[in-house]
């Protein structure tokens, strides 16, 4: 049976599981209840993707007051 390692993206639980490849994936995060990512084994599979996008929205700063 495989072993899926999962984290929370909310407060940084991790943990291992075994679930056959017809179970459902983990979602909710057993502590916080919040959002589990699956992690990928020795994959080395970021985070970095998608979810953080810091450049596009910096506001702009139209208040240039003096
Ligand atoms: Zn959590």
């Amino acid at each position: 049976m495989p072993t899926y390692s999962y984290v929370c993206t909310s407060c940084g639980h991790t943990f291992d599981t075994h679930q056959t490849f017809s179970e459902e994936a983990l979602t909710e995060c057993p502590k916080c209840k919040k959002e589990l990512r699956k992690q990928f084994g020795n994959l080395g599979v970021s985070f970095k993707g998608t979810g953080f996008y810091k450049n596009d929205s910096v506001p702009a700063r139209s208040s240039d007051s003096d």
